[in-house]
């Protein structure tokens, strides 16, 4: 539609008299008194409206049609900012542009005053946002089921180099999006003891009697597709006590003791991972998950028993997948709902469960994959304990039966790891409860095959899957990079974005000296934008002509920005000692949260910046190298830096990024990527071609083989003269003259204790950064690498990847 169209200005005038009908009836305000926020939400509801008809007409049809459902259970949603992606897939950004501006108004300012929906901590929550976007485009009757925190991903500052966490606001100035739902509601209980009756058929039943009861209430927020076509929902369960407070106790005076059973209840959706370090908080966070999975699957079972009356046929009509473990405890109880509640026997009841639940495995980090004390899960999930210890004995016979009776195999695939005070695996419930496992990329999945489900992947020799992940093309190019997506629209046509195989179609214009102009202009605009938002957010200046170097991702030890930084010194003390060499000028650009609980992460975080202030301010650098660390890393924050960025840094310690999403969005959006054979980055090189990516360092098998030979890295060190004169600066106190010691223990863990391979990979690493630096040089051939990179990677859309999930574990049309 263009601004000519004459069904573009009926548009524009009726979405004009929605957003003012919004403003005055629904915020109560006129034109002179609206605030910025005000102007947003009247205009997040008027986009609400045009897509509620939608809504119910897909629910509807979910019914009439008796389609088969997909539930997407994940504890953490990462969705972002909602209104330009609604809008965008409606098709109304450009016609709601021109309303907004005829009331004098700036969509693009409206969109900066949308919190983000920070539901999440990084790469796990946003697949599961990606994969809610492409569901609903490919027109599969899908429901996400999560919950919905009051406090998301904590808000990151940096004071003095450091990061602090302040609680998240999100839903502080209301929440256009949602609608509250407090007709939904299910109780789920906890802790209390089973009682068990022998049926007049001479079986026994149990019933579970909970000493304590939370409310779960829906809160629904759909999620539309590509075009407006099918709209799906996301349900987020709110926590609340039965009763609002013990009115005999207020009435004695005791105000605050009233309240305490209502605090206890909400605690469990006040915050996004509560701090495990005590038992608490563990409680805590078991209590979220039980919760969370019981309400969803109450929700599920009650809408196919009034579809179809027919528990049995559950597993026909219903598909359900695990985001990780945090839900697995579902599978525990979809067996009691089906045992003790319905009545269907055991053997049926397994079956059907095992045939509902399929399980994505995201780590192979042994520390990663969680497990539950017995004691605890005994406390509070007493029946939920029984079963668990029925499906395991079960199994255990079973495996008995076929003739396994390798002691150490049985103990390995056990539901109780009986090593480390008894506790329940979340990972075996879920692989056994589950049809189909899959890993998220290749490479990943093969390493699951070989290590944490070894043993059960030669019992369950098919169950294992792999499913590389993907991203939505809709958010990270059409609506993150405005300028490449408009180039790309006018050179292959728009229908790229309904089928992005047809960027392929670019690769005829690699070469091409009038493309490659306007295809760096379009990069060289969101530099200059980015190169802005970095003084106003840092007060560094950037020269936007630099390349800039992108590692934004969380703070992880594995990930490597230590790596990274470690280059950072390397070369900041080339520049100075060799001002005769000419050096390409780099602004190294990093963001990212670290865990509050982990020192080690802040403590890099730290580092970066201190190193970051001693290069910026030296003119011996001459400007040829700057740092700069950006603050509160989220989703809004990656659509600004990813479609800048020319180089993107993927360089963990290869075996230990499951896949990575992060890798495609800068793929997508024409940056080349620097690093390891590590998760996706190996099928990124596969389609990018070898020469336009560049790939460094040690292979998942010999990163297993060198951590078997040691991880002191005295010998390596001494083998590397730029790293031990990197390392020595650290140590000596050179960017950190306020507390010399800062970083000496850092440093040794390096030098002893380096699990990570940043020392064994850093020669390698160098080497690459160097081939980086040749090939910027030659402008040409930079261009052509990077058209060919989002030329290449229409394979990474999540709309490729939920096509495949729906074919092979969900069996769902798509
Ligand atoms: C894509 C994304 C991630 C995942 O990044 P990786 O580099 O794959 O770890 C994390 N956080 C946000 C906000 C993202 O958009």
């Amino acid at each position: 539609m263009t601004a000519h169209d004459p069904s573009h200005a009926t548009t524009v005038a009726a979405l004009k008299s929605e957003v003012q009908r919004r403003l005055t009836y629904t915020i109560g305000k006129d034109n002179a008194s609206a605030s910025p926020r005000d102007w947003f939400v009247a205009t997040a509801l008027a986009a609400r409206d045009r897509l509620v008809e939608s809504w119910l007409a897909s629910t509807k049809r979910n019914y009439v049609e008796d389609r088969r459902r997909v539930y997407y259970l994940s504890l953490e949603f990462l969705v972002g900012r909602i209104l330009i992606d609604t809008l965008t897939n409606l098709g109304l950004t450009a016609a709601m542009r021109d309303a907004l501006a005829e009331l004098g108004v700036d969509l693009e300012k409206l969109r900066e005053v949308e919190p983000d929906a920070a539901l999440g901590n990084g790469g796990l929550g946003r697949l599961a946002a990606c994969f809610m976007d492409s569901m609903a485009t490919l027109d599969i009757a899908a429901m996400g089921y999560g919950i919905r925190y009051d406090h998301g991903l904590f808000r990151q500052t940096i004071k003095d180099g450091w990061q602090h966490e302040y609680p998240e606001d999100w839903l502080s100035f209301g929440n256009a999006w949602q609608f509250p739902r407090p007709e939904i509601t299910y109780d789920v209980g906890f802790g209390g003891h089973v009682e068990s009756a022998r049926l007049a058929d001479g079986m026994l039943a149990h019933v579970w009697v909970p000493a304590e009861t939370i409310v779960a209430v829906a809160y629904d927020t759909p999620v539309v597709g590509w075009r407006g076509r099918h709209v799906n929902t996301l349900r987020l369960w709110s926590a609340r006590a039965p009763d609002p407070l013990r009115l005999d106790a207020f009435n004695q005076g005791d105000h605050v003791g009233a309240l305490t059973e209502q605090v206890r209840a909400e605690a469990i959706s006040k915050v996004l991972y509560p701090s495990d370090a005590t038992p608490a908080g563990q409680e805590l966070r078991l209590r979220q998950e039980y919760f969370f999975a019981a309400a969803s699957l109450q929700d599920l079972v009650r809408r196919h028993m009034k579809q179809s009356g027919d528990i049995r046929k559950l597993a026909d009509k219903v598909a359900i997948q695990l985001n990780d473990t945090h839900p697995a405890i579902g599978v525990a109880e979809l067996m009691r709902l089906l045992v003790d509640v319905h009545g269907v026997d055991w053997t049926e009841a397994w079956r059907i469960t095992q045939a509902t639940f399929s399980y994505t495995n995201h780590t192979l980090l042994p520390e990663a994959l969680e497990t539950w004390p017995v004691w605890l899960m005994e406390k509070l999930l007493p029946r939920h304990m029984q079963i668990i210890y029925l499906i395991n004995a079960m199994h255990l016979d079973g495996l008995r039966a076929q003739g396994v009776s390798d002691a150490n195999v049985l103990a390995a695939v056990s539901l109780i790891d009986e090593h480390h005070g008894r506790a329940v695996r979340m990972g075996h419930l879920a692989f056994l409860g589950s049809h189909k496992v899959n890993g998220v990329s290749a490479l990943h999945s093969e390493l699951v095959k070989e290590t944490v489900f070894r043993d059960f992947h030669r019992l369950y020799p098919d169950r294992i899957v792999n499913k590389t992940n993907g991203v939505t093309f809709r958010r990270w190019l059409l609506e993150a990079n405005p300028a490449l997506s408009g180039l790309l629209a006018e050179t292959i046509g728009p229908a790229v974005f309904d089928d992005p195989t047809k960027l392929v179609e670019l690769e005829r214009f690699a070469d091409d000296e009038a493309f490659q102009h306007r295809f760096m202009a379009a990069k060289r605009a969101n530099k200059d934008r980015l190169a802005a938002t970095i003084f106003d957010s840092v007060a560094v200046r950037v020269d936007p002509a630099a390349l800039f170097d992108v590692q934004i991702k969380r703070i992880h030890e594995y990930k490597r920005q230590l790596l990274n930084v470690l280059e950072a010194v390397a070369l900041y003390l080339d520049i100075v000692a060799q001002p005769a060499r000419d050096f390409p000028p780099r602004v190294k650009i990093f963001a990212g949260k670290a865990a509050a609980s982990y020192h080690q992460a802040k403590l890099i975080i730290k580092l970066a910046n201190d190193v970051a202030q001693v290069v910026n301010a030296d003119p011996a650098a001459r400007g040829l190298l700057k740092i700069v660390f950006l603050p509160n890393y989220n989703v809004s924050l990656a659509e600004k830096i990813i479609p800048a960025a020319d180089l993107s840094e993927q360089i963990s310690t290869a075996g230990m990024e499951a896949s990575g999403t992060g890798n495609m969005k800068f793929a997508l959006n024409g940056a080349l990527t620097i690093g390891t054979l590590d998760g996706a980055n190996v099928e990124i090189r596969e389609r990018v071609g070898d020469d336009n990516i560049f790939i460094f360092g040690l292979t998942a098998q010999q990163v297993e083989e060198s951590r078997a030979r040691g991880i002191d890295a005295r010998e390596t060190i001494a083998t590397s003269p730029r790293l031990a004169a990197a390392l020595d600066a650290i140590a000596r106190g050179m960017f950190s003259p306020d507390d010399k010691h800062r970083y000496a223990q850092l440093v040794d863990t390096l030098t002893y204790y380096d699990h990570f391979l940043v020392t064994k990979d850093f020669d390698s690493y160098c080497a690459a950064q160097r081939r980086v630096d040749a090939r910027w040089r030659d402008t040409k051939a930079w261009t052509r690498a990077a058209i060919l990179n989002t030329a290449r990677v229409a394979w990474f859309s999540s709309d490729r990847t939920i096509r495949e999930y729906a074919e092979e574990i969900w069996k769902v049309e798509a």
